[in-house]
This record gives structure tokens, sequence and C-alpha cells, in this order.
């Protein structure tokens, strides 16, 4: 069967009407929309494939297609949304999902099992804590010790939220033996860029490297608030100009260790700066600045952080400051498995013509897979190239040429990890 991407779109198109108002999408995972979200897709799947759904522990939402095998092949992403997000950040991958259960259905029974699943709150909107149930499944969430605390901006608690869709943390230990258990042998992900990179090279698609690591801190200078009249220039400690010399000391880092590759491309970003008394008239005595640092090499991250470390110290001591650092989150980089990536890539060549690599600066679902099994991803061109905002956007062609990639992918992954080497359709 030639993949065909007509079914995927009107799907996307109606969840789109389904699960979005004039803000965008609205689908906030544990919230009433993303409930009426997952169960627009629970009845597609019952409807068209007579499949029901199972959710594990976490709250992660399985539909599985048995195969001649019970070793299996999952296909993921997620139907949470930011608050007026966009209409195919991570519905895309899974709306796809479907697509790829109706092929293989058409076909007859597929070699090895298929598991088609929507992750729980990957987008972390609501209480902060991205990957929430991919991380469960792959064994690298503590929930006690992560989301016991959480609590949204109403006040809100995570645990209460959880429960209200039948949840507990304790519970939620039971995602990885559930997930072992289904003996998977790889996971595919079809997801939008989110950013520029295959627009700027007017790419439909492209061949994902991996996710980049993070390292992210906080970085707090301590100075002397003065009365802006008062205060000789000579005579001030002001903690904002040390923060600000720091950050533009992290945009030369980032250029420094960006290579010509995208294999090499490395960001820095200072997202956040309090200032404070926070005055017109005021020096500032205090400023807390954000660094968040990614690279796909963890050497090259380290180097950076090193760097950046160094450049805090030379900006506290010419602006007379003292400088503290507060690790918030470190992730190591995650690269894609060589084996899929090289059916990723030999599907959008022959949808596309030809296939760029880039890595993925933004975590996904499947970088929490890739620490458990072989993973690969691809990505859709974001056109505009941004993303969780209703402007969001893949032009249809290169949204068509993603998607039959994907199914292409799927393919290819399942003839070579069948043990007879069967397909799941019939290529054409
Ligand atoms: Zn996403």
């Amino acid at each position: 069967m030639k993949p065909d991407s007509t079914r995927v779109i009107a799907d996307l198109k109606e969840f789109k009407a389904l699960t979005s108002d004039e803000r965008g999408a609205q689908r906030v995972a544990w919230g009433p929309v993303w409930r009426t979200a997952r169960e627009w897709f629970q009845k597609k799947l019952q409807a068209e494939l007579g499949l029901t759904t199972t959710r594990d522990p976490a709250g992660n939402l399985w539909a599985t297609l048995p195969g001649k095998s019970k070793k299996s092949i999952v296909i993921g992403s997620h139907l949470d949304s930011v608050p007026g997000g966009g209409w195919l950040d991570g519905c895309l991958g899974v709306i796809a999902g479907l697509e790829v259960l109706r092929r293989a259905k058409a076909a007859g029974t597929p070699p090895l099992t298929l598991h088609l699943v929507d992750w729980a709150d990957e987008e972390g909107a609501r209480f902060g804590r991205s990957l929430q149930g991919s991380a469960a499944s792959a064994g690298s969430l503590d929930a006690q010790k992560e989301l016991a605390h959480l609590v949204d901006r109403d006040g809100a608690k995570l645990p209460d939220a959880l429960a209200e869709n039948g949840i507990t943390l304790d519970g939620m230990k039971g995602a990885k033996p559930y997930f072992d258990a289904l003996e998977a042998v790889a996971y595919l992900e079809l997801h939008i860029e989110q950013g520029p990179v295959l627009e700027s090279m007017k790419k439909p698609a492209g061949v994902v490297l991996g996710s980049m690591g993070v390292e992210r801190h906080n970085l707090r200078f301590v100075g002397q608030a003065a009365h802006s009249g008062a205060a000789p220039i000579h005579l001030r400690k002001d903690a904002f100009l040390a923060a600000a010399q720091f950050a533009l000391a992290c945009r030369e880092i980032s250029v420094k260790y960006s290579g010509s590759t995208p294999r090499t491309r490395v960001v820095a970003t200072c997202g956040v700066v309090k200032v404070e008394p926070n005055f017109v008239t005021a020096v500032p005595g205090s400023t807390e600045i954000s660094i968040d640092l990614r690279a796909l090499d963890g050497k090259v991250l380290s180097k950076m952080l090193a760097e950046a470390k160094k450049a805090s110290a030379r900006a506290a001591k010419k602006f007379k400051v003292e400088v503290s650092w507060s690790p918030l989150i470190h992730i190591t980089p995650r690269l894609f498995d060589p084996t899929l990536m090289k059916f990723v890539r030999e599907s959008v060549k022959e949808v596309t013509g030809s296939a760029v690599e880039l890595p993925s600066g933004p975590l996904h679902d499947a970088s929490e897979m890739a620490g458990v099994l072989p993973t690969a991803m691809l990505f859709a061109q974001s056109s505009p190239g941004i993303s969780h905002t209703k402007l969001e956007d893949t032009p249809i062609p290169a949204l068509d040429k993603s998607i039959r990639a994907f199914l292409l992918t799927v393919d290819r992954a399942m003839s070579s990890l069948s043990p007879t080497g069967e397909r799941v359709g019939v290529r054409g």
C-alpha cells in the first residue's frame, strides 16, 4: 500500500477544530480538553480499527495491534499541548501513528507487534515537569521526589490533578514494568521541528540526530543597591551590569563552540533576569539571571559550562559584586540509533529527494526512549519556524511529505527488525 497522508491531515484538522479555540490548542494535560482529545483518539481507534486502549499507571494511553511476534515497535508522541499551542505539536506524531496502525492492519498481521502511545504530560505546561509519562516508562522519574511538591499558578497540586485522572504518585512506579513487558525493540516518533532550521534550508523533512544535552542554572549576582543620583559610577557595585556582561559572554561562548554542521550547533540562552530593587532610580543591588546551555556533544557542553563559570567570575570581579550558581537541570545528550536513523534517512530521501540531519534543541518523549531502547525521530518542517503558539504551522506539502516519509520509515524498521524480514505494508 502506497503511503498516503490524506487521512492523517483530515484527522489533524478535525482534532484541531475539537480541541482549539481562538487562542490556539487548549489540550493541557490532566484537564478537560485534554480528556476530550483522548476520547476522540480512543473513539477513532475503536471505530476504525476495533482497538481498545489501555492506560498504564503513569496515565500513558496505549493501543496495540498484535503482530506475529510479541516483540514490538513503539510509535508515539503526545496529544497534550501548552495553553494556546499549535495544531501539530505532539498530535502529529500520535495521529500519524494511527495511520501506521491502519496501514498495518490493512496489509494483514504485521510481523512485529505495533504499540501506539499517547504519552501523558509531555509539555509540563501546567506544573513544570515535562516528559512526565515517557520518563515514568523509561524509569527515569522519581515521582515522589520530583512531582509531590509541584503546584500550578492557581495553587492546585499536581498529585490532586493526577488523582482527578485516577493516578497516584506511588502507582506511577508501575509504568516501567508495564513498558518492559511490551518487549519493544524500537521507538519511532514523528514531530514538527518547532524551529527555523528546515525552513531556512527549504527542506520539508529532516532526520533528527538526537536531542541536545542541557545545562540550566540560575545565577545570583549580589552587589549593593544605591541611589541612582547619589552613587558615582566608580563607587557602584552594580549587579545588573555584571549579569549583562555575563549574558553577552555566553553569547560569545555559543558562537565559539558552534561548528559549521548541524551536529556541532550549540546554543546559550539567558531567558530570565530579575533585578532588585527594580526601581528606575536604584542601582541594582542584586540580579538573578538564568543560563540554558545546549549541545549534542557532552564534552562540548561541559566546556561551555566551565567557560560560562569563568565568565561569571570575570563579570563579578569587574563590577565588584559576588556571584553564586545554583543548578536547575542537567540533561545528558541523547543520540539516536544509527540503524533506525538510516531508515529515516532513506525514507526522507525517497520522498523528498534529499535527507538533511539536524539535532533537536527541545527535548521530546523520544529523548526518554533513547535512554532505554533504539530510537529515531523524523522532523517535519515548521513554517514559520516557531511553536507553542497558535501561529505554529507546517505547510501542507511539507506535512504530506513528512507523514509519508514516516510511514516508510516504519515499513523499513518493520522489515529489518522482524525475524523473517516481512514488511508491514507492501511498499510501492
Ligand atoms: Zn511536542
